[in-house]
C-alpha cells in the first residue's frame, strides 16, 4: 500500500541561515512520485534529470556545473557513479514554488530550496530562480550527489563537504564569512583554534548543528580536500561510510573519523595549523 506522501519521519534544516529562506532537507519515508505539474522543458545534465519552468538559458551554467560537480567528485574520492537519475525541479517563481511545496511538503518548512531524500532512492531537489539560486543549487546538488554514491553520512562531513563544493571553483578554499574566522582563530590562537572533531562527530541531530558547526566542518573538509594524502584518507573514509551497517547509520552511528585520522596522521592537529596559518587568499583573483 502507497504511504500518505505526507508521511515524515523527520526533516533535516540544512543550512541555518539568518534568512528566513534557507535550504532545507527533508526525508521522507514515502515513495510517491511528483504529481501531475506543467513543465515547459526538460533536460539532462549529468545525473541530474531537469524539469524546468523558466529560461534554460538562466540555469545552463550552474546546470553544468553541478554535472561537472558529480565527475569531480568521483574523481576526488574514487566513488561510483550515481546508481539513479536525481530529479531536479525548477519552479519559474516563489509564488508557484510556495504553493507546490506547501501542498505536497506540509509541515516543510518554508526555504529556498528542498532536497527530499527518498528511502532508498536518490534526492528530489526542488527550487525556483533567486538570488543565491547558484549557491543553493551547488550545495543541494552536493548533498543529492553524495547520497547517491555513498548514502548516509554524517552530518558534519555532509555539510562540510557541500559547504566547500557551494562556492564557486577559485573560491572554494577561501569562502568567506569562513575563511577569515578560521584564519584569526589559528593565527592568534584564539576560541579553540584546531576546532574539536570528536565533538563534530558526536552531532547526531540537525536541530544541534548550527553556524559554527557549518564553518568548522568546512575548515576541516579543506584541510582535508587540499592536500594528496589527506584527501587520500577522506576518500577511504567515505568508503567506509559506504560500506557501513545501514542500520547503524540510520541511527546516526558512522565508523569514527577522528580515530582514523588519529592513526593515519597522529600529527594531524597541528597539521591542520600550519595549513591555515600558511593558506594565503590571492589578491584579486
Ligand atoms: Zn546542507
Amino acid at each position: 500500500m502507497q504511504k500518505s506522501r505526507n508521511e515524515y519521519f523527520g526533516f533535516r534544516l540544512l543550512r541555518f541561515r539568518l534568512s528566513f529562506l534557507a535550504a532545507v532537507l527533508i526525508i521522507l519515508l514515502s515513495s510517491g512520485t511528483v504529481p501531475a505539474q506543467e513543465w515547459q522543458s526538460e533536460y539532462a545534465y549529468g545525473p541530474f534529470e531537469i524539469y524546468l519552468n523558466v529560461d534554460i538559458n538562466l540555469v545552463r551554467k550552474t546546470l553544468e556545473q553541478i554535472a561537472d560537480l558529480d565527475r569531480e567528485l568521483s574523481a576526488r574520492f574514487s566513488l561510483p557513479p550515481c546508481q539513479e537519475k536525481i530529479k531536479l525541479y525548477i519552479f519559474a517563481d516563489v509564488k508557484t514554488y510556495t504553493a507546490y511545496i506547501q501542498k505536497e511538503y506540509p509541515g516543510a518548512p518554508m526555504r529556498r530550496a528542498l532536497f527530499a531524500m527518498e528511502k532508498d532512492k536518490p534526492g528530489q531537489i526542488f527550487t525556483f530562480l533567486h538570488e543565491e539560486f547558484a549557491v543553493d543549487l551547488r550545495h543541494e546538488g552536493t548533498h543529492a550527489l553524495l547520497h547517491s554514491k555513498i548514502g548516509r553520512l554524517p552530518i558534519w562531513i555532509d555539510e562540510g563537504l557541500a559547504e566547500y563544493f557551494e562556492a564557486p571553483k577559485e573560491q572554494r578554499v577561501y569562502k568567506e564569512p569562513y575563511f577569515s574566522q578560521i584564519k584569526r582563530n589559528v593565527s592568534y590562537n584564539l576560541l579553540a583554534p584546531v576546532p574539536d572533531l570528536k565533538k563534530l562527530e558526536n552531532i547526531k541531530k540537525m536541530g544541534d548543528f548550527l553556524e559554527i558547526h557549518y564553518r568548522n566542518s568546512w575548515s576541516w573538509m579543506n584541510f582535508m580536500i587540499n592536500d594528496p594524502s589527506r584527501q587520500k584518507i577522506l576518500a577511504n573514509y567515505l568508503i567506509l561510510c559506504k560500506n557501513a551497517n545501514e542500520r547503524e547509520k540510520e541511527q546516526g552511528t558512522f565508523p569514527s573519523f577522528t580515530n582514523m585520522i588519529n592513526q593515519m596522521k597522529p600529527k594531524y592537529k597541528s597539521e591542520y595549523k600550519t595549513y591555515w596559518k600558511e593558506l594565503k587568499k590571492p589578491t584579486n583573483p
